[in-house]
């Protein structure tokens, strides 16, 4: 704001100074008057047709007896009387010279000087805008909310978290109610960790807190304490403590803690020294809390591994809540909540879409149903149908449909044959998952599309399962093979997801008949940058060979699989291939067709 209004006071002044100088120049001359040489003018005075002439320096106004305005020049310094006039027919008034156009000299000459203070003027006030800025860096960023029964959250618009809820439930208890728990000495729990992977609702949980308990709510994340300058985190935390001490009861909401709750001394890069601080001064006052303070600190992360120990003592955040990806019936009733709202058929099924969904967060599902509502009015409809919901599910799941990718009839032909091969794999092995549709026409990078989904959520694998998987995995390459007797570069994430899930069979799950129940090297997916480097490879040279030629038996035994099968099913692979070259896409049913013998086994 204050910029703003610097800049319409500087551009003002500019505008000011130049309609000053303009009118100073146009003032000055009047450009209407006609003009007549000077002979003229001493003939008409001599004749007696003129009333007055006004002198002004060597411009002569003519005033004629008839009230006409003329103009003329002199000689500079010969006057009127050497040039021949009468005085006695005449009015003659000599004029100071000056009048305007001493002004505007004046004024002009002082332009630049007036350009130059305004200039610099205003560039000291921005430097000082600037330094205002500087000096509230350390102010905290937290926005404080305080919810009213409108646009409240409360744990309704949360579906499934049903532990996650109840422990919370006694957190708003503590905030509503704190004498009831004090009166016979229990401590108020200071601090609650929500723990789960991104986007399955801990933001939203921790709002709906603050709206149950009534109490106002201030929202930071752990990024915003990490600045570039150091010291800056640790007064921010100072700040946004004392504020809501202020308010209390209150909540503080910590979001993404782990920016600066990692364990300290590890980080990689130069800011950790300003971390440690922040998170030493979190400590602090998460300590010196009095214990009939009712402050609750809420911290949020998906990244528990990486937490600094000190964090996690007792007195600090020792209670945690654990939000797990949703089961189908949560994930119903999440989209029973997002659905609210938007106009939909009345054939709409949610249940349907709650199954095809297993290990969808809230945020993916919320997404689903925001990408089947712009699909509806991209179509130009008022109502939601069944149609767009399974459109958007896939556009979530492979990404956008890419119609004007043209593929040649070879690329076509081979993509039928690989996607085919694929299906066909996951239909017929009994571990294998339904498959819901196959399409050739392009998706996101993929070419084509093999959709096979479990029929339920899976919690527990099984070698055999694993060896299905990775058979399936397999198939599109497997197919190329058998028919092209070529393969090509289409199947290369295939192979890499198919090694990725061999090698984990092998060092983490144990699967491995020759290596056994050991499990080699660190925990790839939670080690972080900046806690574990090194220290991964656990293992010695000789375990490592071992575990390469492990892989290669395991995935050449799918591979063997993944042939084997397709020759038994030469001639579906065939019929299903020319269909996906003319149809480009098979759903379930028309595919579940060509198998009517197995078709029951997988409901
Ligand atoms: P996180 O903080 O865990 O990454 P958010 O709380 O930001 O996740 O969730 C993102 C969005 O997903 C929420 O705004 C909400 O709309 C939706 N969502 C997630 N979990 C649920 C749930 N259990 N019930 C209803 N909506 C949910
Ligand atoms: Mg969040
Ligand atoms: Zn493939």
């Amino acid at each position: 704001m204050r910029f703003s209004l610097n800049k319409i006071i500087g551009y003002g002044l500019v505008m000011i100074l130049g309609a000053a100088l303009l009118y100073s120049i146009m003032g000055t001359d009047s450009s209407q008057i006609k003009e007549i040489p000077l002979s003229q003018v001493i003939e008409d005075a001599n004749s007696g047709i003129v009333d007055k002439i006004v002198i002004k320096g060597d411009e002569l106004s003519i005033f004629s007896t008839s009230g006409v305005e003329y103009r003329s020049r002199k000689e500079p310094s010969t006057s009127l009387l050497e040039a021949g006039i009468d005085p006695t027919q005449v009015i003659v008034e000599v004029k100071d010279i000056s009048g305007g156009a001493i002004w505007a000299t004046v004024l002009s000459s002082l332009i630049p000087f007036l350009l130059m203070f305004g200039f610099l003027w205003f560039i000291l006030r921005q430097a000082q805008g600037a330094n205002n800025q500087a000096m509230s860096f350390g102010r905290s960023k937290a926005r404080m909310t305080l919810q009213n029964n409108k646009t409240k959250t409360t744990f309704k618009d949360v579906a499934g978290a049903h532990e996650a809820k109840q422990e919370l439930t006694e957190v708003v208890e503590f905030l509503k109610y704190p004498s009831k728990f004090l009166s016979i000495g229990a401590k108020i729990p200071k601090g609650v960790l929500l723990l789960g992977p991104p986007g399955t609702g801990k933001t939203l949980l921790a709002k709906a807190v603050a709206g149950e308990a009534g109490v106002p709510f201030f929202n930071i994340s752990g990024s915003e304490f990490v600045e570039m300058f150091v010291g800056v985190g640790a007064s921010r935390v100072r700040d946004l403590f004392a504020k809501a001490k202020r308010n209390a009861p209150a909540i503080v909401f910590i979001d993404e803690i782990d920016a600066v709750g990692r364990q300290r001394g590890t980080g990689l890069g130069g800011s950790h020294d300003e971390r440690e601080q922040t998170l030493n001064q979190i400590l602090v006052e998460m300590d010196g809390f009095e214990t009939d303070t009712n402050v609750i600190v809420v911290a949020a992360t998906n990244r528990p591994d990486v937490l600094d120990p000190a964090l996690l003592r007792p007195g600090r955040f020792d209670r945690r809540v654990l939000l797990d990806k949703p089961d189908v019936k949560d994930r119903q009733a999440i989209l029973d909540i997002h659905i609210k709202g938007k106009p939909v058929e009345g054939d709409i099924n949610l249940g349907k879409l709650a199954a095809q969904t297993p290990g969808f967060t809230g945020a993916d599902l919320q997404n689903v149903l925001n990408e089947a509502a712009i699909l509806t009015a991209r179509h130009n409809k008022k109502r939601i149908s069944q149609k767009e919901l399974n459109e958007a599910l896939e556009k979530v799941l492979l990404g956008p449909e890419r119609h004007n990718k043209v593929l040649s009839e070879a690329e076509k032909k081979i993509t039928a044959y690989h996607e085919a091969g694929h299906a066909i794999i996951s239909h017929v092995l009994p571990n294998g998952d339904p498959v819901h549709k196959i399409s050739i026409v392009s998706r996101g990078v993929a070419l084509g599309y093999t959709w096979n989904m479990p029929q339920s959520d899976k919690y527990l694998y099984s070698k055999a399962q694993f060896s299905d998987e990775l058979a399936v995995m397999l198939g599109g390459r497997a197919a190329e093979m058998l028919i092209f007797k070529e393969i090509t570069t289409g199947a290369s994430s295939d192979l890499q997801k198919a090694t990725e899930l061999g090698r984990k069979m092998i060092t983490r799950f144990g699967m491995s008949d020759k290596l056994g129940p050991v499990v080699f090297g660190g925990q790839d997916e939670l080690v972080f940058l900046g806690r574990d480097m090194h220290g991964q490879r656990n293992y010695s040279e000789k375990v490592a060979a071992v575990i390469d030629e492990e892989l290669a038996s395991i995935v050449n035994e799918a591979e063997t699989k993944a042939l084997a099968t397709l020759k038994k099913y030469h001639k579906e692979l065939e019929a299903i291939a020319m269909r996906l070259m003319k149809d480009e896409v098979i759903e379930r049913d028309d595919f579940e067709a060509f198998f009517p013998d197995i078709q029951s086994q997988k409901e």
